[in-house]
Order: structure tokens, then sequence, then C-alpha cells
């Protein structure tokens, strides 16, 4: 079932558009990222589904009621903002219990759906410290109970973990998407992370100047982008300049031809092609006799050995690619190699080069 529902929503600040004619379904029990690079309207989105901003046309419904200008404190949504932040004064519990006083349930009630939150996010021991004396683990934990404390039907999290260091951060990630699968609740997160986007979301929406540019589950957009704004924003990626010959071909730089599996998908005509391979999908390998169909010959200019992973940057007449292979696929791999870089056409992607500015 279909919870949320944006028709149309466009919000305009004086003259520019910072959400532009979004449609958007979210369903029941999802969590969905909104992703994009700063600017391009995540907040501003959030913000009218939560009822902190009225769109300027279009209409948001929830549940089949239309709540386009409903007030934000009667929604009922659950909110981790980074700008609402914990009460400093209050103990780990008095902030879970806030809400909980607000609506004004009653005092056992209160007290049994508080330790049932702590033992959810895993601090019943810290019931009665003060938030400020917690890690910013602890303290984002804090702030997702206090927003889940009222039951509420939907969650909107902006940026929470963006305060974090990157391995806090990643064990938030697992530890609020575990959290949101157990309870069912539908979840809308923004970030510009898009790591943390294919790590947690059922869906990302992955934003453009106040437009969607494409929705879908994480690895499809991963696997196929429909632009090159897409494609670089999510993941990285080999880009290149290429000619489809209109025969199952593409001219690479430096006028080279390879095999590709599809043709190209353009929104419009007239639109130059990129050809878009992943790093993983670049099979480095050793020279000997004829490159091949789909081989490039290439030299090997920077190596980046981490032991889990090798990326190798592979200069080939014309253009750079980025393989990721691992020191165990590779072994021997050295600066200044000559190797040859395979392209599996399954690989090669056509897509459309970003429009001009
Ligand atoms: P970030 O990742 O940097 O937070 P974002 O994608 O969330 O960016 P928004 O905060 O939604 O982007 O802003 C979208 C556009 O709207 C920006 O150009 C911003 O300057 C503009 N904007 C946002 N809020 C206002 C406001 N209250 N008044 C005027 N312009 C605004």
């Amino acid at each position: 079932m279909t919870h949320l529902t944006l028709q149309a929503v466009t919000k305009r600040f004086n003259a520019a558009h910072a959400v532009d004619s979004v449609d958007l379904s979210v369903p029941d029990g999802k969590l969905v990222c909104f992703l994009g690079p700063s600017g391009c309207g995540k907040t501003t989105l959030l913000r009218m589904i939560a009822g902190l901003e009225t769109p300027s046309s279009g209409s948001i419904s929830f549940a089949g009621r239309d709540i386009t200008y409903l007030p934000a404190n009667q929604r009922d949504f659950g909110m981790v903002f980074q700008s609402l932040a914990l009460f400093p004064h209050m103990t780990v519990a008095q902030n879970v219990a806030y809400p909980l006083k607000l609506r004004k349930s009653a005092k056992d009630a209160q007290a049994r759906r508080v330790a049932e939150l702590l033992e959810l996010i895993q601090l019943p021991h810290m019931a009665n410290r003060p938030v400020t004396q917690l890690s910013g683990g602890q303290r984002q934990r804090v702030a997702i109970a206090r927003a889940i404390a009222s039951q509420p039907k939907l969650l909107l999290l902006d940026e929470p973990l963006s305060a974090l260091d990157a391995k806090l951060r990643e064990a938030m990630q697992v530890e609020i998407r575990l959290l949101q699968q157990r309870l069912g609740i539908t979840t809308i997160m923004v970030t510009h992370d898009q790591r943390e986007a294919m790590t947690m979301a059922d869906e990302i929406v992955v934003m453009e100047k106040g437009r969607i540019a494409q929705a879908g589950k994480p690895l499809d957009i991963y696997r196929d982008p429909v632009s090159e704004f897409v494609a670089d924003f999510i993941g990285l990626g080999n880009i290149l300049p290429v000619t489809y010959d209109g025969a199952g071909g593409v001219s690479l730089p430096g006028g080279r031809r390879i095999a590709v599996a599809q043709a190209p998908r353009l929104p419009e005509s007239g639109r130059d092609i990129r050809l878009l391979i992943r790093p993983e999908d670049v099979c480095v390998k050793p020279v000997s006799g004829d490159a091949g169909t789909n081989r490039v010959a290439g030299t090997v200019t920077f190596i980046r050995d981490v032991g889990a992973s090798l990326e190798a940057t592979i200069d080939c007449a014309g253009f750079t690619l980025t393989a990721a292979t691992t020191p165990r696929e590779t072994p021997g791999l050295a600066l200044g190699m000559p190797v040859y870089a395979e392209l599996p056409p399954y690989a090669c992607k056509l897509i459309a080069a970003r429009a001009a500015p």
C-alpha cells in the first residue's frame, strides 16, 4: 500500500525553484532516501512532507488524506532533524518521554514505553544520565527513540548521521536500518552520501536541481543510471565520451572501437553519449598476444592497495580507466606495467551526457 503520495509538488523561494514538480509514491514500511548534491532541494522536499514548509503548488497526501496544508504538529510524524537537538538539561529517559508527556499519556504508560524504547536502542542502563554525557552515537540513538516514542506512522530523518565520524556513522547506518525494519516504520531520510543511501534504502530518489533525476532500487540505479549525472553521483565510474556507430559498437576517445551489448537509451535526440563502466567491471589482464575484442592496451600509472581491495589507474591512449580488483586477483601488478583492460560488452552502459548548464 502506498502511504505517502506527492503530486507535482513545487516550492519556489522568490523566483527560484527549490523543488520543481515532484511526483512520488512511498510504499508502506519502506525506507526511502533522498540523495543529491548540496542545494538540489532534498531538505526542502522533506520539510514540506513534515509540514514545516508549505508547497507553492502541488499536493501531498498521507494514508488517503490530503495533508498539504495540515500544520506539522497535527501530522504525527517522527522527526530527527539536525536542528532539532535533544534537550540538554534533561536525562536520556526524560528526552525520550517528552513527546509522550506532550500527549498527556498516563504516567505508568509513559514509563513502560520509555523502558521499551531504551531497550530497543540498547541504552537501558543510561536512563538517568544527562544527555550531555553521551557519545555522539548514543545521542543519535536517543534522538531516534524520541522521534518514534509516540509511534508515528512516518519517520523523517534529515542527515541524522552527518555529525558522526566515519566508523560510528557506518555502525549507526546498520543500526537504524535494522530498527526500521524491525518496527516496519515508513521512513524518509535525506543524505548526500551515496554509500549511506546504498546501505540503508529500499528505494533511492536521486535529485538534481529540484527535480527527480531517477528513482528506484539502489542496485538498479547503480547498474542502470539514466544519465551521466546519476552515474557520477552513485558510486565510482569510468565515464568516457564516445560515438555510437548504430551497429552495436562505440568509438572510444582515441578512435578504438569496442562492442557494447545495448544501444543507447537517450531521453532526447541530439544529446551526446557517454560510456559508463564501473571499476569492478574493468578486468586487468597481463599483456599476451593480440589485444582482441574489447581489450584496450594501457599502462598502470597508480595503485591504491589497501589489502582487501586494490584500485589501479590505467592510462590508455586518449583516456584513463580505474579498475577495482583485489591483490589476490592481480598479483604482481606494478607501476609502469603494460596491461590489457578488458571492457566486457554487457558492462558497457551508454547514457546521456550531462545537459549543458
Ligand atoms: P544541502 O544538502 O546543502 O542541505 P539540499 O539539497 O537539502 O541541500 P535545500 O536546502 O532544499 O537543498 O535547498 C534547495 C535550494 O533552495 C537551495 O538553492 C537553497 O539555497 C534554497 N533555499 C532553501 N531554503 C530557502 C529559504 N528559506 N529561502 C530562500 N531559499 C531557500
